[in-house]
């Protein structure tokens, strides 16, 4: 089943040249798909566009409607969502970024808890007074990244790695349908990504999850993706499983532009 198909997107910062040159992307439910591209190609860009984190010029990104959240069948547009469907369609599309984005000085478990923040009335984030259930889903979430042990620390007494496994927690406890991992392991060394990338594609698989994950090597890309999506100056190069991703493929998509 298509879970987002992505029709000819297109995109530009303040009116300069085009960021995302018609983008067309379908991606199955369960893919690992890794977006792979020179610094600057669009891969952030692309991203940010599917939970509408920017808006862009054009195009639809059209998904179904039950998977994000919706009571109706068909599809959505998640283009066109206004405001509280899209609040809905965005719990269900989970977000990783390379600087973790957790927060320092709350435990773990509470950045954990705030992942489930999505489905709660507002004031349960800000008095960060949580049901006994969610406590019971963050632990379970915890334990799935392999960091029960460290539910009451703080966040910023753990390493990098472990705070890109609280994030994935985190996230989690969105029950997302999508996760867009932007980068998520750029800034730990090598032997740490695979940790956090083994626990990623492990808890996708679990739950069912699709994953669009940029990842900063090629190796790790082989590695982990499924399939992969090639950017090059705003416009899909490449789209193909992993195994055809050959040295042609890479240096189309690493040479220079035309
Ligand atoms: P990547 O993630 O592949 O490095 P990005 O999506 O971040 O690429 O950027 C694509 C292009 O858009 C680059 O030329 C970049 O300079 C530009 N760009 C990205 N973010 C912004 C922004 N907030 N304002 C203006 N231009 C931007
Ligand atoms: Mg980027």
């Amino acid at each position: 089943m298509t879970i987002v198909e992505i029709r000819d997107l297109t995109t530009s910062y303040n009116d300069a040249v085009p960021v995302l040159r018609g983008v067309n992307l379908k991606v199955e439910q369960g893919e690992f798909v890794g977006v792979i591209g020179l610094s600057g190609s669009g891969k952030s860009t692309l991203l940010r566009s599917i939970n509408r984190l920017i808006e862009v010029d054009g195009g639809s990104i059209v998904a179904p409607a039950n998977l994000l959240g919706g009571q109706r069948d068909g599809v959505i547009d998640i283009l066109k969502l206004k405001s509280s469907e899209l609040r809905q369609a965005r719990r269900r599309i989970g977000m990783i970024f390379q600087q973790f984005n957790i927060v320092k000085r709350l435990s773990v478990i509470d950045n954990v808890l705030s992942g489930g923040l999505g489905y709660q009335p507002a004031w349960r984030g800000m008095l960060r007074i949580f049901p006994e259930a969610e406590r019971r889903r963050a632990l379970i979430n915890l334990q799935r990244v392999g960091l029960l042990d460290h539910a009451y620390k703080r966040a910023d007494e753990l390493s990098g790695g472990e705070q890109q496994r609280v994030a994935i927690a985190r996230t989690l406890m969105q029950e997302p349908a999508i996760i867009l991992a932007d980068e998520p392991v750029s800034s730990l060394d090598p032997k740490l990504s695979r940790v956090v990338l083994d626990i990623l594609k492990r808890v996708c698989r679990e739950d069912g999850i699709t994953a669009l994950v940029s990842l900063h090597t090629l190796e790790l890309t082989r590695e982990y993706a499924d399939r992969v999506v090639g950017l090059k100056a705003g416009q899909i190069v490449f789209d193909g499983r992993t195994e055809d991703l050959t040295e042609s493929v890479v240096d189309a998509v690493y040479g220079p532009s035309d």
